[in-house]
């Protein structure tokens, strides 16, 4: 009698053919669950710490396993080793946790014949275009679904409150009527690297959708929040666009939004976008908190 495919799996898995390493992580906390004594247990180390990295991986598969409920799959290297993950997302006691499903693809990886740094460089690429924008290369909203629910647990640790901010070009349709939307592109890939290379220290920029951004704003005071989403409000208004024939300027609005203990994803962007929408029916050009 042939094995059934489930004696197989199960003869795979207990050789630890399949998964090197399965472990159980929270992904909006990043602890680490393990199962001692009939009861899930904490380990102290968050779950990025086994990557080598002392920040949340910026593409944090099992986050999108959870926003998703579908399974995800990554390569991820660890120091010269380089991992497939796939998570897959489930709840323990109604706490949503993925399953993360492990196996070594050194060896395999290094059979294409390529080095293992050249290799690492384009694992880590294929990662980092996973969660920035295709047109401006900032963050996409991916990111921001990922991130955010690892930001607002952190916020409350901080000595300084976080912001969550939203901002949206003034009268942008006109940009594209006037000179068209190739040009509307060109302005839109400027203004988000402009607020990304604001947004670097103890923050990010990403692109929310069409000419809408979310910035994250992490351990600041009111004021110096009020002053940094001036001074980018200004920085915009003060640039000259010169593309062909045209020479033009352009404003943007922004809603900025204190975290406070309680608030989720999505509670926190919609006090963002009650704050933009107040900037807009206020004349514009303006930052309102
Ligand atoms: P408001 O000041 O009220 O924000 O006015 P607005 O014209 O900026 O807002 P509206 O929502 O009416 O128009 C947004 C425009 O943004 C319409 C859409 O064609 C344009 N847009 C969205 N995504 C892109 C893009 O990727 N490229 C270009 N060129 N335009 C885009
Ligand atoms: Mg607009
Ligand atoms: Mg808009």
């Amino acid at each position: 009698m042939k094995d059934s495919y489930e004696k197989i799996l199960e003869k795979s898995i207990q050789h630890d053919k399949l998964y090197e390493i399965i472990r159980v992580v929270d992904p909006v906390t990043k602890e680490v669950l393990f199962y001692k004594d009939n009861e899930w247990n904490l380990t102290n180390e968050p779950c990025y710490v086994f990557w080598g990295y002392d920040a949340p991986c910026p593409n944090c598969t099992s986050m999108r396993a959870i926003n998703t409920n579908k399974n995800t799959f990554k390569i991820q290297y660890q120091l010269d080793k380089s991992y497939t993950v796939i998570s897959a997302p489930t709840t323990i006691d109604g706490r949503w946790v993925s399953i993360e499903l492990l196996s070594d693809a050194t060896n395999s990886i290094d059979m294409v014949d390529e080095t293992i740094s050249e290799m690492k460089k384009i694992i880590e690429k294929t990662n980092e275009l996973t969660i920035r924008d295709g047109l401006t290369k900032i963050y996409n909203r991916k990111f921001i679904d990922e991130q955010l629910p690892f930001q607002l647990t952190q916020a409350q640790n901080r000595k300084n409150p976080s912001f969550v901010v939203m901002g949206d070009i003034d009268y942008f349709k006109r940009v594209n009527d006037t000179y068209g939307h190739q040009i509307g592109d060109e302005v839109l890939k400027k203004v988000a690297e402009l607020l990304s290379k604001e947004c670097t220290l103890e923050g990010w920029a990403a692109r929310y959708g069409g000419e809408e951004f979310i910035l994250f704003l992490s351990n600041y005071s009111l004021e110096d929040a009020i002053e940094k989403i001036t001074h980018i409000k200004n920085q915009i208004q003060e640039t000259v666009f010169n593309f062909e024939k045209y020479s033009f300027s352009i404003t943007a609005s922004f809603g900025l939004a204190q975290i406070v203990v309680g608030d989720t994803p999505s509670t926190i962007i919609e006090k963002a976008d009650s704050l933009l929408y107040l900037a807009k029916n206020s004349g514009r050009n303006t930052v309102k908190y």
